[in-house]
């Protein structure tokens, strides 16, 4: 079992730090990253699969390849098999040419061999955060590390990323609050540096800070009414986020998620005019 490039976090517990960081628990490895000759060298029996994003299973399939058993949420499971389905989704399921395609939602599909709601680890619990996609789902340890894959977003990563992909806030908000009540000692986020202790709390309370901050930009912009594209370009151009085609693709989705928000919440309203889409703040 070498763990030599692995950093230890406690006595069964470590994460292999990288683009995407990967999680290691007894044999257990969560999100594997582009390092597949670290990881397959763990002898790991076991891959856990947080959403069906590539930049989580860049080398799922070799560590199955080698052995391993691989586990996913049950919604996310066609989306690692084929990545494919989750390009074509990011476009209404037409076929968006390459440069519209973010490199993240890129790689190898993997077979799923199990769900993570029927799986049962001494030691480790599946926990439910979607928001990030539908069904994202982190993994906490018993010696009280959250493997949270992409639902906490950390300050650094928020300084590059304005505008982080997300499918749903109210559902980010919810996942935010369960991190936070079931208090783990430490949070292995996807990407960024581990977070531990005290600043478990203000790394949460952060990330809502800022979506709740997109938000009332977002209401702010629909006091005169605007089209998804206009509404889309003026929160981007509000957050200063960078201009090329697959940025804008990612923050379509993202967008549409905080205008959707704003209509649950009877905040907004949605209406054709001249057969395009608008969106006006109530
Ligand atoms: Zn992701």
């Amino acid at each position: 079992m070498p763990l030599a490039d692995a950093r230890r976090l406690t006595e069964k517990t470590a994460y292999f730090p990288g683009i995407t960081n990967t999680g290691w628990h007894e044999e257990v490895l969560v999100d594997p990253g582009i390092d597949e000759a670290a990881y397959v060298a763990t002898g790991a029996t076991t891959v856990v699969v947080t959403h069906g994003h590539a930049d989580h299973f860049s080398t799922a399939a070799a560590i199955r390849r080698a052995g391993a058993r691989v586990v996913a949420p049950r919604e996310e499971a066609t989306l690692i098999e084929n990545p494919e389905v989750n390009i074509r989704g990011m476009f209404s399921w037409a076929k968006p040419s390459d440069e519209m395609v973010t490199k993240l939602f890129r790689g190898e599909g993997c077979p799923v061999d199990g769900y993570l709601d029927e799986w049962r680890r001494p030691g480790l619990q599946a926990v439910p955060l979607a928001g990030h996609t539908l069904g994202h789902t982190g993994v906490m340890t018993d010696d009280g590390v959250f493997f949270t894959g992409d639902a906490l977003y950390v300050t650094a990563l928020w300084e590059r990323h304005p505008l982080p992909y997300c499918i749903d806030p109210t559902l980010v908000r919810v996942s935010l609050d369960l991190i936070g009540r079931l208090g783990p000692d430490w949070i292995v986020p996807g990407h960024g540096d581990p977070v531990e202790g005290a600043a478990v709390a203000t790394q949460i309370a952060h990330h809502r800070d800022r979506i709740d901050a997109i938000s009332a930009a977002l209401l702010d912009i629909l006091r005169v009414p605007h089209t998804t594209e206009e509404a889309i370009a003026a929160l981007c151009e509000h957050l200063q986020i960078a201009q090329n085609p697959a940025q804008y693709w990612l923050a379509v989705t993202t967008v549409k998620g905080f205008l959707s928000e704003l209509l649950q919440q009877g905040c907004a309203e949605f209406f054709i005019d001249a057969h395009r889409g608008c969106w006006q703040a109530l």
